[in-house]
């Protein structure tokens, strides 16, 4: 028997039990984890529980991205994997959603023959009633776009959150017209949470067991713009940092041009926005800039910098980096390189151009050979690694308190000592080892002493003081 046989024979062997059954694989971005738990919590609702083994699975869900790689690709290729567990229990909903879902809608249906149902990322709220119309024998594609003025999100289930820890979708979509991004076409317009609801969900998070919330949006400091109530995204961190018991508040993506003053003093300003920064400066060369419609210069954006180290000198920055975009010059990369040594990140993320449908640069030549772009990526990855390690060493012997997110991944794997896991204000790893006595519970906050510095992360030991809040 081939291994897809086998697969087949244990799927109609564990499919006895009687509640149904759902299992999501989430590709992609933060957005996309925080549309699978609503996904989740939305089935639950309806009475299903989830299981990890797709071979288990009465509904099976693929939530994709299709920012980077060839997604796709990807999606077709898992579902081709899971054809054998659709054609043992042809009852099995196969479902794909995000934002491959909401490009290629009817067009996948059609493709995929064994495929049941695909909807994008604004029907997520109705993500029940979809898989119960697909259970139903409804082959189904619904790519609705939620309309601006539809303020309507899926509700935010405390109880779903695992750990001290949550992401918040405060809004979505974009208005920016970046030529490489497939977003604005996926994700459609901003929309903005309204202020009242995103508070009534941080508290009720924070009533859970939540001590950290990120707020998410694909552009999320352009918040509010859709309000009638002229809320900005700095009286969002304002309002949302005077909710009692909540100890930081973390926020991705931002967009440059977005970034004023306003928002940026709010690092060390307000009790609970860690001094993390996540600032996609794309490339160093203002031609390049101007290309990719991003909407300002690298002097601009380093000044931008300049205000948040002012307002919070130790503000940890990363930021996203592509090379190779259409008509880059050997000159434009090295722009990019000084950006990158001046600017002084923390982490980078970097990666090569690659034409995405439906976007203005797709319609460029894609004329910088693979060989120079993959040269030039492991050129500013390995600027990026001194930089980044200068800028850990500094952690050497100071005392920061660490939120505690739960055991070590040495610990939960090799069951190597006590060891706990947590994160820094600026969003660096620290592991530790607890006093013989008093371990920690995840969202404590445990002042520790860095000891060393390693590749990626800090390690140290509880000073005098450590305990839980
Ligand atoms: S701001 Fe971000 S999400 Fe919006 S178009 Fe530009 S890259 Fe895409």
């Amino acid at each position: 028997m081939d291994e897809a046989h086998h697969i087949a024979a244990d799927f109609a062997d564990g499919a006895a039990g009687a509640r149904l059954r759902y299992h999501i694989v989430t590709y992609g971005c933060q957005m996309n984890v925080f549309d699978s738990r609503r996904i989740g919590q939305s089935l639950r609702l309806a009475g299903y529980e989830e299981t990890a083994d797709p071979v288990m699975a009465d509904v099976i869900l693929l939530n994709t991205c299709s920012v980077r790689d060839k997604p796709e690709k990807k999606v077709l290729a898992t579902l081709a994997r899971l054809r054998p567990l659709k054609e043992a229990r042809p009852g099995t909903v196969l479902g794909v959603c995000g934002c491959v879902g909401q490009q290629h809608g009817q067009a996948l249906l059609d493709r995929v023959p064994y495929l049941d149902l695909v909807f994008g990322p604004d029907r997520v709220v109705e993500a029940a009633a979809l898989v119960e119309a697909a259970r139903g024998g409804a082959r189904l594609a619904d790519v609705a776009r939620q309309s601006r003025g539809d303020h309507a999100f899926a509700p935010v289930d405390p109880e779903a959150e695992p750990g001290p820890t949550a992401f918040l979708t405060v809004m979505k979509g974009c208005d920016k017209v970046c030529s490489y991004c497939i977003v604005p076409y996926v994700r459609g317009r901003e929309v903005s949470k309204p202020v009242a609801l995103v508070l009534d969900e941080v508290r009720r998070l924070v009533e859970g067991g939540v001590r950290e919330v990120t707020l998410l949006g694909q552009n999320v400091n352009a918040y509010g713009k859709d309000l009638a109530c002229g809320a900005d995204f700095a009286d969002l961190l304002a309002a949302i940092d005077a909710v009692p018991g909540l100890l930081r508040l973390r926020f991705v993506t931002s967009h440059p041009a977005d970034a004023d003053e306003r928002m940026l003093s709010c690092f060390g300003r307000l009790r609970t926005v860690a001094p993390y920064l996540h600032l996609p400066v794309q490339a160093g060369s203002d031609r390049v800039l101007d290309r990719m419609r991003r909407g300002y210069t690298a002097a601009e954006y380093l000044d931008k910098i300049a205000i948040a180290r002012r307002h919070c000198p130790d503000v940890a920055l990363s930021t996203d980096v592509i090379v190779g975009y259409p008509g880059e010059t050997r000159e434009d990369f090295e722009a990019t390189l000084r950006v990158v040594e001046a600017a002084r990140y923390d982490t980078m993320f970097s990666f090569k151009y690659s034409p995405r449908p439906h976007t203005a640069a797709a319609r460029l030549e894609d004329d910088v050979p693979e060989a120079e772009k993959a040269d030039r990526l492991r050129e500013v990855q390995s600027l990026q690694d001194r930089i980044g390690a200068e800028r850990l060493a500094r952690f050497l012997g100071r005392v920061e308190e660490v939120l505690v997110e739960g055991p070590s991944r040495a610990a939960r794997t090799r069951g190597a000592g006590a060891q706990w896991s947590g994160r820094t204000a600026t969003n660096h790893v620290v592991n530790f080892a607890a006093r013989p006595g008093e371990p920690p519970a995840p969202g404590d906050l445990v002042r520790v002493r860095i000891t060393d510095v390693l590749a990626h992360c800090l390690a140290g030991e509880p000073c005098d003081g450590a305990g839980g809040e």
